[in-house]
């Protein structure tokens, strides 16, 4: 427990856009020490199990994508397999992923598209990943920084969730909230300070009860919306954007 934390000012005047650039460096700087090298916890090999695992993951845990994949990725091993795959037999066996219907066919026309158009081979560039099916920009981003070392910043709702407290952005749009990000953070730490938030949207700044009095983030943390959100009732598995 980290106690004695000096808290941020939440009625400071407006913060200028060097001030926003430092105290996001000292964020930056603090996620670092808390959660070295940062990644996302789906297992992969290859840009294509990182894409399918990425699919996977939504609404459901890592941990139970990545008891999922290993048997996956044993029968569908590339997007030329999963392209021509069963419907019913990818189903099966991504079940216990939850949404599994609409997971299967994101799988199955991702991995006809990269076929068609890609030769089988997952692009490099975002515009080429989004205009695969069922990619959108957060899990181009996520194989772009985890597979070919392209700066990416990740929205989940996590970060959604944390940018707004750190005020960093006043949109709920992923798309903003990226654009907005990347003017504040050099792309080189764009990948890791996105999975270190994630991490500690997990681990301490709750969507309903943040752990503001243990948190190191909060002498540079306005905490925007914190109180609103403890009296707002969250239905297990959602995320308050407040
Ligand atoms: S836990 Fe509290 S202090 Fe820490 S980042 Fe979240 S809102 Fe800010």
């Amino acid at each position: 427990m980290v106690a004695e934390l000096p808290r941020a000012s939440k009625t400071a005047t407006r913060e200028s856009a060097a001030a926003l650039k430092a105290r996001a460096a000292r964020i930056a700087k603090t996620l670092k020490r808390l959660y070295p090298g940062a990644r996302i916890s789906l297992d992969f090999k290859t840009a294509w199990q990182c894409l399918a695992a990425t699919i996977l993951s939504a609404q459901c845990t890592d941990e139970r994508v990545n008891r999922v994949t290993p048997e996956l990725f044993r029968q569908y091993p590339d997007a030329r397999a999963m392209a021509n795959a069963d419907p019913n037999h990818v189903q099966e066996l991504i079940v216990t992923t939850g949404f599994f219907r609409q997971k299967t066919r994101a799988l199955i026309d991702a991995a006809r598209s990269i076929v068609e158009r890609h030769g089988g081979e997952v692009p490099v560039e975002m515009e080429d990943l989004v205009k695969l099916k069922g990619v959108g920009r957060k899990t181009a981003n996520v194989i772009r920084g985890h597979v070919f070392g392209k700066p990416g910043f990740v929205v989940d709702t996590h970060v959604r969730r944390l940018t707004y407290r750190l005020g960093f952005t006043k949109s709920e749009e992923p798309d903003e909230i990226e654009s907005e990000m990347g003017e504040i953070l050099p792309p080189a730490e764009w990948t890791e300070f996105s999975m270190a938030l994630i991490l500690h949207g997990r681990q301490v700044c709750f969507a309903r009860k943040p752990k503001c009095d243990e948190c190191e983030l909060r002498p540079d943390c306005p905490q925007i919306g914190v109180v609103e959100a403890q009296k707002t009732k969250v239905k297990p598995g959602r995320s308050s954007r407040i």
